[in-house]
């Protein structure tokens, strides 16, 4: 068997396309834009080309988006006064503070000092609370689960009834993906089981599963013999495994693979996200999707 290739790049221009269009009409009828704030502390340069990409983005799909950056010594006073200052603020419907910060800032505090109803990264205990209770109570899906749920959606595999098997159980992707799916409703209504480092038997775990979601950051961790025939396989790992010489720019950039074999496991599955540009790409088109529901929340519309 070949696999179906799930591609996140193609699905992420959809989604783009989708919110682009909402925002016309919003802007239209009401005569507002969502608008999306991203604080970035230091200058870490991973965190600013996540930070430019998440922008840049914003801007492509009509936000008005600012980008706040602020000096590595901030105090963390400081830092929630401006949170504070974006609460208040109409025109601001995320509110970003780009990870990891300064050591001598607690981000804990920072985290739950953004306002929930703009919290669009869905990190707030408040947000967390209300994914788990589900249904009408969720407001922001946290955006690589999200993304996950969407690319599941749109291929067309059945979710009700599925055997659903999660490997990893972080608060950032394992335990919001297996929640989510376990809701009742439709895109969910699966069996959920999550396997972590204490597991028995991962292996006997992986093959029951009809939607394998496997968010480790071990790479190469599913072997394909792990895999039922024809499952949907979603990669979520992120593993930087060397340096090659790009091509077009002759910069060494790094050759990244998943948690997947996935040479090996896209001969057996139905579906499977390849890696980069699977999973990964999804999740900034959710963020924008988070961005323009807060607006949504705050005109009251659908
Ligand atoms: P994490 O916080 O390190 O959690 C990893 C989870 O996997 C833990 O629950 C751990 O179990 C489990 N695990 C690790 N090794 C295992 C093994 N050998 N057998 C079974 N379980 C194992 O990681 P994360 O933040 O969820 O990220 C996971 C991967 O996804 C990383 O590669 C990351 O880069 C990637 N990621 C990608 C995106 C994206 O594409 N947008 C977003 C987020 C993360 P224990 O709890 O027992 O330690």
């Amino acid at each position: 068997m070949s696999a179906k290739l799930l591609k996140g790049t193609e699905i992420r221009e959809e989604i783009l396309a989708e919110i682009k269009r909402d925002v016309e009409a919003i802007k239209a009828k009401h005569g507002v834009v969502p608008g999306l704030v991203t604080i970035l502390v230091g200058s870490n340069p991973a965190s600013l080309s996540y930070v430019s990409l998440k922008i840049k983005t914003a801007h492509s799909v009509g936000f008005k988006e600012i980008q706040d950056d602020q000096p590595a010594d901030i105090s963390e006073e400081a830092l929630l006064g401006l949170l504070e200052k974006y609460r208040r603020d109409d025109t601001i419907h995320g509110i970003l503070v780009q990870l990891p910060l300064p050591p001598h800032i607690n981000e804990k505090n920072v985290l739950n000092a953004i306002d929930p109803d703009k919290d669009v990264d869905g990190f707030h205990p408040v947000n967390v609370g209300r994914l788990l209770i589900g249904g009408s109570e969720v407001r922001f899906p946290p955006c690589t689960p999200a993304g996950i749920l969407e690319m599941i959606r749109r291929s067309g595999v059945p979710t009700s009834g599925a055997e659903v098997v999660v490997v990893g159980r972080s608060n950032i992707v394992g335990k919001p993906v297996a929640n989510m799916l376990m809701q009742k409703g439709p895109g969910a209504n699966a069996t959920v089981t999550v396997v972590h480092t204490g597991t028995k038997n991962l292996a006997s775990h992986c093959r029951r599963a009809d939607i394998l979601i496997v968010a480790a950051g071990v790479p190469g961790l599913v072997k394909p013999e792990w895999i039922k025939p024809g499952a949907c396989v979603i990669d979520v790992g992120v593993n930087r495994v060397g340096e090659k010489i790009s091509p077009a720019t002759g910069r060494p950039v790094a050759i990244l693979r998943g948690d997947v074999d996935f040479e090996a496991a896209s001969k057996i599955a139905g579906f499977i996200t390849p890696v980069p540009g699977g999973v990964g790409p999804m999740t900034i088109a959710m963020l924008m999707k988070n961005t323009l529901n807060a607006l949504k929340f705050q005109l009251q519309i659908s």
